[in-house]
């Protein structure tokens, strides 16, 4: 629709009188209008058809068509559906009045009625109109923004089983089948952070036009009823980095894959954004209508499932659903569903394990490891939940209640005299893309009321890779704070040497497998341990080693001077009371003795 907003309202005037016409056009020129004129009924048809006007004046009688019929008339037209239109009528009386609304007209005024006042009227009218426009627009908007994603004008979720649903009603009686993929663009989030969010809409953009392009030159020998717009192929965006197709008519897994593939192929050509070259590739999970699932709901569902499916396996996979994935999504979310509930109720906890100098023994930090006490399933290990967590974004708020709760204990500890330990507190790659740690971190610190150097965070090499620019920017920020970082698990990941240098981190932790190998082999080396050392030592970085189990590891790891040592070997991680009962004994112990004594010597 033409934009008027600034311009002058148009108020057509409808009358045989060329006096009338002049008069009241003056008025309302007057008034402010810009004034348009018709001496009978078929230009003023012709004139509001070729130039909307914003309000109508009709003079009832005139010669050839009569003012009803021009009323009756303009009300057709479409563009003339809510505009005003005030009918002048010299006779005075119900009937004629009754004629008018039946019409369709707005409004009347008896003729001879002063001008400017007439014009004032209009104004009022206009206004009216003016407001139900917006309010029309809006709703529209409403509307529309209900049913579709602004960004790629792509169905949105809702919009989708609105779809799906007709295409099962048309699918049902003719025994035809539907394919319906999910698309999962692989590391979206990756290519968001690192290129920053207007690359990552254009690069929706595009997958959305690839997707609209691959199915319509595929598109397939349509059926008559295909007429129905519902009823043919359809891309929708149901959120995020996911798409998804519906496509009505293909009932073999064997087809399904053609299309899909030629799906991936399309979306792995070589994507430009904002001059910058993206590779592009996509996972796709596919459920077929009517084998799969027999409502829209399900066929969407079993299509994710297959798609999460597909992504264990790596980038650019490609899964038909079975019915082994669905059990397996089943326990998945009602895993979810307990997990959004379990910060409410109370059901963590955090444990602790001791980090110990390797020279002396003597414990110098714990590590907090995040325990659920689900009310059936009993203790969840963290690896299970976790990795849940972070997909559906609840690790942000589950992730500040551990900061704060290992602030507080690290304070508790201090107010007891007892000893002044560092905490470590593991953080995921999400708490770092949400943008608000720092300010979490802070807060945490001040509610506790400890110093910053008592507490240390802990992330993977795998956030670090991911997230490079959010943990870049927390780091400086941490740094700026005093909080202590250390990179988690290294040697899993791809952390060259030269990436590193980039990231002022204070510590690495030697993934646990490294450490098991020291002494499995028969001459007693772990090269890749003693890489990681001298790496670190080059760097200025110290090193904890994680998992340690047997004396032997810890007297190999002492000798090539490693930092810290954490493990079974010494204590496990457990809850406060406990940990405290075995720091009293390990005060005693023969093996801290020994320790100290080689220390010394
Ligand atoms: P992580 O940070 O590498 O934690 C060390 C894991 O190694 C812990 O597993 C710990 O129990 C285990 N471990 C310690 N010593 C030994 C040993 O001598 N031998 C062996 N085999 N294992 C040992 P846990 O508690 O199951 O935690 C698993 C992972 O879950 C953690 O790995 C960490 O990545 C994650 N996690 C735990 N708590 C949190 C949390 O609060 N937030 C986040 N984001 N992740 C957490
Ligand atoms: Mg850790
Ligand atoms: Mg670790």
């Amino acid at each position: 629709m033409e934009d008027r907003s600034n311009a002058p309202a148009t108020v057509l005037i409808v009358d045989d009188d060329p006096g009338a016409r002049l008069l009241l056009g003056t008025a309302l020129e007057l008034a402010g209008f810009r004034v348009q004129t018709a001496a009978d009924g078929a230009s003023a048809l012709a004139q509001f058809h070729a130039d909307p006007a914003d309000c109508v004046i009709v003079d009832v009688v005139m010669p050839g068509m009569s003012g009803f019929d021009v009323c009756a008339a303009l009300r057709e037209q479409p563009d003339c559906w809510h505009v005003p239109i005030l009918m002048q009528t010299s006779l005075d009386d119900i009937e004629s009045v009754n004629r008018a609304y039946n019409a369709g007209a707005t409004d009347f005024s008896t003729k001879g009625i002063n001008p400017m006042l007439l014009a004032q009227r209009v104004k009022f009218l206009v206004r009216a109109k003016q407001t139900q426009d917006r309010l029309r627009e809006s709703e529209a908007r409403v509307r529309y923004l209900a049913f579709y994603d602004p960004l790629t004008s792509l169905p949105n979720r809702q919009r989708l089983l609105q779809i799906l649903e007709q295409q099962v009603l048309w699918a049902l009686p003719r025994q035809r089948g539907i394919a319906v993929m999910m698309i999962d663009v692989d590391n979206f989030s990756r290519i968001n952070d690192t290129q920053g969010p207007s690359v990552g809409d254009g690069v929706l953009k595009e997958v959305a036009a690839r997707l609209q392009r691959c199915l319509r030159e595929g598109h397939r020998a349509a059926g008559e009823e295909d007429a129905h717009r519902d009823l043919s192929d359809c891309v929708a965006r149901p959120g995020g980095d996911e798409f998804a197709v519906a496509l009505p008519g293909i009932e073999s897994t064997e087809d399904a894959l053609a299309v899909a593939r030629r799906m991936q192929a399309a979306l792995a050509e070589p994507c430009a954004v904002a001059g910058q070259e993206i590779p592009l590739s996509a996972t796709i999970g596919i459920s077929l209508f009517p084998g799969d699932a027999g409502n829209a709901e399900a066929l969407l569902k079993n299509a994710d499932a297959a798609m999460h499916h597909a992504k264990r396996a790596g980038r650019g996979g490609l899964e038909p659903f079975k019915r082994s994935i669905s059990t397996r999504a089943a326990r998945h979310l009602s895993l979810e569903a307990d997990l959004c509930k379990a910060l409410d109720r109370g059901e963590f906890a955090l444990h602790y394990q001791p980090r110990l100098r390797l020279t002396d023994l003597v414990v110098e930090g714990v590590e907090a490891l995040l325990r659920w006490r689900h009310p059936q399933r009993g203790w969840v290990p963290p690896d299970d939940f976790i990795p849940l967590a972070e997909q559906t974004g609840l690790i942000v708020d589950i992730g500040d209640w551990v900061l704060r709760e290992a602030c507080s204990q690290a304070r508790r500890w201090r107010e007891d005299g007892g000893p002044d330990w560092r905490v470590a507190v593991n953080v995921s790659g999400v708490q770092f893309r949400d943008g608000t740690l720092i300010s979490r971190v802070t807060r945490a610190l001040a509610h506790a009321d400890i110093g910053a150097q008592a507490l240390e965070l802990e992330f993977t090499e795998g956030t670090l890779i991911e997230y490079s620019s959010a943990v870049s920017k927390a780091l400086k920020a941490l740094k700026d704070l005093g909080v202590a970082t250390a990179l988690d698990d290294f040697g899993t990941g791809y952390c060259s040497m030269s990436y590193l240098r980039h990231f002022p981190v204070d510590t690495l932790k030697i993934d646990r497998s490294f450490v098991r190998d020291i002494g499995a082999k028969s001459a007693g080396n772990a090269p890749l341990v003693d890489a990681i050392i001298a790496m670190a030592r080059s760097l200025g970085l110290a090193t904890v080693a994680e998992g340690v189990e047997t004396d032997a590891q810890w007297h190999y790891l002492r000798m090539r001077g490693a930092n810290q040592a954490q493990g079974y070997l010494f204590c496990r991680p457990q809850a406060v009371a406990e940990l405290e009962r075995w720091h009293a004994d390990w005060l005693h112990s023969d093996r801290l003795r020994a320790a100290g004594v080689a220390s010394v010597a």
